[in-house]
């Protein structure tokens, strides 16, 4: 599903004189790699300031809160989602609130949302799920109309774009993930805050150093969750290569739009505009997939599920409130949804063997 070694040597080498340089520095935590590499993707983003954490996770809780969320608070989001998403939720000791997921492009739907509105909720937790901004637009307005936080989980859309705004943008903080298999990943756990209000920013940097401004000085009982220089110096070094590789994802996931032709086989819908999908992953729809992931495994691929079940089907969450009229499509979709590979490393070659290999693919 991904081929580090294969990428381009002057990044590897480029990674390697990054960490060295670090290791001369003698700096290793919340020093000169950080504070750059938070500037540097802020301003990416379009957002004010950058607040660097251990991962992706941290980051969700630090931004919920940073936003005074905790318990009684709900917080509504989509059962179709990586489980740090509603553990972040948990972990701020809010209550997630369970919405369904749109049949096709898998991301919340706004009717199923306003079903899960009460009068305790605060904010909406949006999942740009594969790599996919849609509704924008909507969701900014409905969040201010009903006076609660818009908060973006982008641990999977890093450049994706609506109407000229990047993700991240939208909420009124943000959080990414720089997992290695991110569309920008580090060589270990990392992760950001981005926000472009100065009070929040200012208490999300509190909560990942211990709730601490002033040394020796504890005004809340925060987290350790610091972004360590060696990360931040090998992301600066893969920030310059992001747009490069998303173009390439894109070039994947287009070559199996156009080549992909199996009638057991229903592909993710076209985005709205081409630079709102950044593609971190391509996910099919398929009733035979475990069959279809042994024929592709056969003939040497690769492929995964995101993700074999949707949230209310874990255990910790099994009790969670949901949309009264159940959650059918997010049910729907992690009984039929497979991952195929869709990275920047990927040749002519092997993208046009798993076009024929799903092609082949018969019941
Ligand atoms: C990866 C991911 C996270 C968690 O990020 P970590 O850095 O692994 O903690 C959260 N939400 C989504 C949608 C993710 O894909």
């Amino acid at each position: 599903m991904n081929h580090f070694l294969a990428e381009p040597k002057a990044l590897r080498f480029a990674m390697r004189k990054a960490a060295a340089r670090v290791i001369d520095s003698c700096r290793y935590v919340l020093d000169r790699e950080c504070e750059k590499f938070e500037q540097r993707w802020c301003q990416t983003c379009g957002s004010r300031f950058g607040i660097g954490t251990g991962n992706g996770l941290d980051a969700l809780e630090i931004a919920l809160r940073a936003l005074r969320i905790g318990p009684g608070d709900e917080v509504i989001t989509t059962s179709m989602t990586a489980f740090a998403t509603v553990l972040a939720i948990l972990r701020a000791g809010a209550i997630p609130v369970l919405a369904d997921i749109e049949p096709g492009t898998a991301v919340l739907a706004p009717e199923s949302v306003q079903r899960c509105l009460t009068s305790r909720t605060r904010a909406v937790l949006l999942v740009h799920l594969y790599g996919r901004l849609a509704r924008m637009d909507f969701w900014r307005d409905w969040c201010s109309s009903h006076n609660i936080a818009l908060i973006e989980d982008c641990a999977q859309a890093h450049l994706a774009c609506w109407q000229g705004s990047r993700a991240g943008s939208f909420g009124v903080i943000s959080a990414f993930s720089f997992y290695p298999t991110k569309n920008l990943g580090a060589l270990g756990d990392a992760g950001m805050i981005v926000t472009s209000d100065p009070e929040l920013a200012r208490r999300a940097a509190m909560l990942r150093n211990y709730g601490s401004e002033q040394r020796g000085q504890h005004p809340e009982a925060g987290v350790n969750s610091r972004l360590d220089e060696i990360q931040a110096a090998i992301l600066l070094e893969r920030l310059p290569w992001l747009e490069d590789f998303t173009r390439r994802r894109r070039a994947v996931a287009s070559a199996y739009g156009q080549g992909i032709r199996n009638p057991q086989v229903q592909l993710p819908p076209q985005p709205e505009e081409e630079s709102a999908h950044v593609h971190h992953l391509y996910v099919i729809c398929c009733d035979s997939r475990l069959a279809l992931a042994e024929h592709l495994r056969r003939h040497g691929i690769e492929s995964a599920m995101h993700y074999p079940l949707p949230i209310h089907f874990q255990r910790p969450c099994a009790d969670l409130p949901r949309d009264p009229q159940g959650l059918v499509y997010a049910e729907q979709h992690a009984s039929s949804c497979l991952s195929l590979p869709c990275h920047p490393q990927m040749n002519q070659m092997e993208i046009a063997r798993v076009i024929d290999t799903v092609n082949d693919f018969a019941r």
